[in-house]
C-alpha cells in the first residue's frame, strides 16, 4: 500500500493532539539516534500517548495503514532496540506522556506505574511511603519503568533482588491492532493460565507496547554497609562474596567488580575522585550489605568479614565507608565508570554472563585473545559479579591511530567462542536489539523458531519493532 504521510500524520493527530506530535525534523533529531550514537534512523513522526486508550486507537491505525511501531522510553537502552531502521513506514511511539503513578499500595507493597514513568522517580516516590524499589542502574534519571521492562534490565541489585522480570507481579499492554491486555495484578501467586506478562518482559517492544505495571516493593533499608577492597584475584572475589553472604544472612545487595584499568580511567578523567586504598591491586570491589533492621550489626559483620579475608589472604586492603558520604563517593567513581569510558575514545562494549567459577580463567583468556586483535586495547572489563555479569569492554588504546571498530567483528567472535566454551550467554542484562540479532541466531538456534511463533502469533504483519532481536 502507497504511503501516504499527510493522512497518518493526521490521524496521528487527531488521537493525542498536534502538540503531543512531532514531526519536524529538529523535534524528532533526539528520538533517532541512541543514546551512544551508534544508531540512526528515520521516522514520519514521533507520536506521545498519554494514555493506554490513545495507544490503543495508535496501534488499531497502524495496523489498518501498514505503519511500523517503534516503543522508546527514556532512549538509554544500549543495544539500539529504541531506534528505527531506515523504512519510510516508521512511527516512534514515546511513552514520556504515559507517566502517572496510578497506586501506592503501602499494604501490598506494590506500585502501579505508567511505562513513561522515570525509574528514578518510582524509586524517589515509593520513599516517602518507607518503601524501596531495587531496580538501580546508571540511567536511572533517565530510563522509564517500560523500557526497563521491555529490556529485562538488571543493574546494580540484582544480586539481592533479581532482575526487572523478578520484580514484576503484572502488567498493562496493547498488542497490535489495538486490543489492550488488562494483566495487572498484585498478587505472587497466579496460575490462570500461560502468565503472559514473560512474553513482553524483554521483548523489547517486538510484541506490543507495555502501558502500566504492579511492581514489587520491599521495606526501605534502614542499615547500611559499604566498602572498598583490593583483591588477591578474581576467585578471591568469589570466595569473599560468599564469605560476605554468609555473613550477613544473605544481605549483600551489591557485589562490582572493578579493575584497576577503570579506576584509573575514572581518576584520569575525574582527578577530584578519592584514592580508596592505597595500592590498587589489578582487581579491587565494592560491596554494599544492606538491611531492613534498625540495630542490625551488619557493619561488624563486614569488618569482621574483611578482617579474616586479609588474614586468608583474598584482599590487600579494605576502606569501610563510615559515613553517608563516603558511601555516596564509593558509588560515585563506579557510576563514573560509563563516563570514563566515553572519554577513554571508542569502546568495544558486551554484556555476557558466565558461570562464577569459569569467570577468572574466561578473563585471562578474554585478556589474552582481545590483546593478540588489538596489542594495546584498554582492558575494561567490570561488572556485576555478585549476579555473574560482566561488561567485558574494550577501549582504543591511548593516541590511537587506527579505527578501532574495525576490530569489533573480531571481539564478537572471540566473546562468541568463549560464551560457547564456558557456557555463558551474550546477552545478559542490555538485550538484543539491533546490536546482537546475528549472535541470537547463532548461539539459541533451536529456539529461534518458536520465538519467531510467538511474534508471528501476536504480530502477523511484523509492524511491532520491526528487524529487532529476530
Ligand atoms: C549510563 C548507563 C548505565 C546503564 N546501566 C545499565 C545496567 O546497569 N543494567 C541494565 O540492565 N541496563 C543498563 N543500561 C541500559 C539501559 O538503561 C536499560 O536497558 C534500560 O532498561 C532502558 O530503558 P529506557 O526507558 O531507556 O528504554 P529505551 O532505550 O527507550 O528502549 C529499550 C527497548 O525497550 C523498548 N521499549 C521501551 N519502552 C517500551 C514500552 N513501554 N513497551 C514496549 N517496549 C518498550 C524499546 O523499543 C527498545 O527496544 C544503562 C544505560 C546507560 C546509558
Amino acid at each position: 500500500m502507497p504511503l501516504n504521510s499527510a493522512k497518518i500524520i493526521t490521524a496521528l493527530g487527531a488521537i493525542v493532539g498536534d502538540k503531543h506530535l512531532a514531526t519536524a525534523d529538529a523535534d524528532k533529531e533526539k528520538y533517532l539516534t541512541d543514546w551512544r550514537g551508534v544508531y540512526r534512523g528515520e521516522a514520519i513522526a514521533v507520536v506521545k500517548p498519554a494514555t493506554t486508550d490513545e495507544v490503543s486507537r495508535i496501534l488499531k491505525l497502524a495496523e489498518a495503514e501498514n505503519i511500523a511501531i517503534i516503543p522508546q522510553g527514556g532512549n538509554t537502552g544500549l543495544c539500539g532496540g529504541a531506534t528505527p531502521d531506515t523504512g519510510a513506514r516508521n512511527v516512534i511511539l514515546s511513552t514520556e506522556n504515559l507517566n502517572k503513578i496510578r497506586e501506592i499500595d503501602r499494604e501490598s507493597q506494590t506500585i502501579t506505574a505508567e511505562a513513561g514513568c522515570v525509574l528514578d522517580t518510582i524509586k524517589t516516590a515509593v520513599e516517602t511511603h518507607g518503601l524501596f524499589f531495587p531496580l538501580n542502574l546508571g540511567a536511572r534519571g533517565s530510563c522509564q519503568i517500560g523500557g526497563n521492562l521491555a529490556t529485562n534490565a538488571g543493574g546494580l541489585n540484582v544480586v539481592r533482588y533479581g532482575n526487572a522480570r523478578a520484580l514484576t507481579l503484572g502488567i498493562e499492554a496493547v498488542l497490535m491492532g489495538g486490543a489492550t491486555l488488562p494483566l495487572l495484578s498484585k498478587l505472587k501467586k497466579d496460575n490462570m493460565g500461560y502468565d503472559l506478562k514473560h512474553f513482553f518482559i524483554g521483548a523489547e517492544g517486538t510484541l506490543g507496547v507495555i502501558t502500566a505495571a504492579t511492581l514489587q516493593l520491599f521495606p526501605k533499608p534502614l542499615n547500611l554497609a559499604t566498602a572498598f577492597v583490593g583483591l588477591r584475584d578474581i576467585d578471591a572475589g568469589i570466595a569473599l562474596l560468599q564469605n560476605c553472604q554468609r555473613a550477613s544472612n544473605q544481605s549483600v545487595t551489591a557485589f562490582e567488580l572493578i579493575p584497576k584499568t577503570i579506576i584509573d580511567a575514572v581518576t584520569e578523567f575525574y582527578p577530584d575522585t578519592p584514592q580508596f586504598i592505597a595500592n590498587l591491586p589489578r582487581f579491587c570491589a565494592l560491596i554494599e550489605m544492606t538491611s531492613t533492621a534498625e540495630n542490625d550489626a551488619l557493619e561488624n559483620a563486614l569488618a569482621q568479614t574483611l578482617a579474616d579475608a586479609m588474614a586468608e589472604g583474598l584482599i590487600s586492603d579494605a576502606t569501610i565507608a563510615s559515613n553517608a558520604s563516603q558511601r555516596q563517593a564509593l558509588w560515585q567513581m563506579r557510576e563514573r565508570v560509563p563516563e570514563a569510558e566515553i572519554k577513554a575514545g571508542k569502546a568495544y562494549k558486551s554484556d555476557i554472563a558466565l558461570p562464577l567459577k569459569h569467570i577468572a580463567k574466561f578473563y585471562d583468556e578474554a585478556v589474552a585473545m582481545a590483546q593478540a586483535i588489538s596489542p594495546e586495547a584498554r582492558i575494561f572489563g567490570f561488572g556485576h559479579l555478585g549476579d555473574n555479569n560482566l561488561h567485558f569492554n574494550l577501549s582504543e588504546p591511548r593516541n590511537s591511530t587506527t579505527d578501532f571498530t574495525r576490530f569489533y567483528p573480531e571481539f564478537d567472535a572471540m566473546l562468541m567462542r568463549l560464551m560457547e566454551k564456558y557456557h555463558g550467554t551474550m546477552s545478559a542484562e542490555h538485550g538484543i536489539g539491533q546490536k546482537k540479532r546475528s549472535m541470537l541466531a547463532e548461539s539459541k538456534a533451536e529456539a529461534v523458531p518458536v520465538m519467531r511463533a510467538i511474534k508471528t502469533a501476536l504480530d502477523p504483519k511484523n509492524l511491532m519493532n520491526p528487524h529487532k532481536i529476530i
